[in-house]
């Protein structure tokens, strides 16, 4: 709802996956039967998200409604927080006073890239400018703002994605989205796929190019909370998505290539002659999945582009992120996630 815009990826239905509009009574009952159905909701932070359109663009009168409803369910302490996602074109001082009113806490805005010629080529409809504005005033109402980025789109590359990254960094928002581009029915981008007008990252570029976001952001003290769009029954290709870099497991690739990264710099640190040597790889034992790679992604490409085999273990003493490296029984230092952040390097 509320969005008169036709941005050149999106079908707001099928992205939204829900084809009901909402009343005040719809989201009573939404709410409660969710509540049902947790454990213990009392220990759990609740959150309750209009998402899927640009809720700050539907009516004022829908709007009010909306919000009373969520503000009194947070009167009650059925749920903790309200969150939104809306275009950074529909953000003004007027605007935020009614979230405000209503006790918004969050506040996300689809940004998707800040290069003018992604933003034209995409159909924003909105500037750069828009972005810094809407960013500026949310935060200075006390209001959590995040920032979702699509990696991908028309007329990107991987240096506009990075240095998008970098401006996004500036900003300081207080997390942030990334979801590579991906095609979907129905979109003017299907159209453009269908006439080789435009072709979506690859899913290794993609994850590579999230990675290195992924660390630009880690580094920066902000929190990436999503990789990937989630998976619904019809995002599935021959339904309706039609190509483009989608896994159900993306922030796991992507987390996994952060981990190849790290034991890279690692390696280069280290520089000493290992071929043929025996090598344990440890890290804590939440991460080891990721530090292995799906299907062991990470140990086969080290075994065949450094002609190294590793052995992965787990060590109770290793912080989630640090890694270390022991070679023919001689331990080397620890890598911990914050050395290998703050000595990363990324030259634009
Ligand atoms: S502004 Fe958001 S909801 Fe509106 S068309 Fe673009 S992506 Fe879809």
């Amino acid at each position: 709802m509320g969005c008169p815009h036709t941005c050149v990826f999106c079908n707001q239905k099928k992205i939204a996956g829900c084809f009901e509009e909402p009343t005040a009574d719809y989201i009573n009952k939404t709410v409660f039967s969710y509540l049902e159905s947790f454990n213990d909701a009392k220990k759990a932070y609740v959150e309750l998200a209009f998402y899927g359109g640009s809720f700050t663009g539907i009516s004022e009168s829908v709007q009010e409604e909306l919000l009373l409803a969520a503000s009194n369910l947070k009167k009650i302490k059925a749920i903790d927080g309200i969150r939104l996602s809306t275009r950074p074109d529909y953000i003004n001082p007027q605007i935020v006073s009614r979230l405000k009113k209503y006790g918004v806490n969050t506040v996300e805005l689809g940004v998707q890239s800040l290069d003018n010629d992604v933003l034209i080529s995409s159909q924003r409809g909105h500037s750069i400018g828009d972005v810094e504005d809407a960013v500026e005033l949310l935060k200075k109402s006390a209001i959590q703002v995040g920032i979702q980025l699509m990696p991908g789109l028309p007329q990107d590359s991987v240096e506009k994605m990075l240095r998008t990254t970098q401006r996004v960094i500036e900003l300081k928002p207080h997390f942030v989205r990334i979801y590579p581009t991906v095609v979907i029915k129905e979109t003017q981008l299907a159209k453009q796929l269908d006439e080789g007008l435009f072709e979506p990252l690859s899913l290794e570029n993609a994850i590579e190019v999230s990675a290195i976001m992924f660390i630009m952001f880690s580094k920066a003290g902000i929190p990436v909370i999503r990789l990937g769009l989630q998976a619904t029954d019809n995002l599935i290709i021959g339904k309706d998505l039609l190509a483009g870099p989608f896994h159900p497991a993306f922030g796991e690739l992507v987390k996994s290539r952060v981990f190849r990264k790290q034991l890279e710099y690692l390696l280069a640190e280290v520089s000493l002659q290992l071929n043929n040597s025996k090598l344990f790889l440890f890290c804590n034992r939440h991460d080891i999945s990721q530090v292995k790679g799906q299907k062991k992604a990470n140990i086969i490409y080290f075994r065949e582009e450094h002609n190294l085999n590793f052995m992965v273990k787990s060590r109770d003493d290793l912080d989630s992120g640090s890694i270390a490296l022991e070679i023919e029984n001689s331990k080397l230092p620890v890598l911990t996630r914050r050395e290998f952040l703050n000595n990363y390097r990324i030259i634009l």
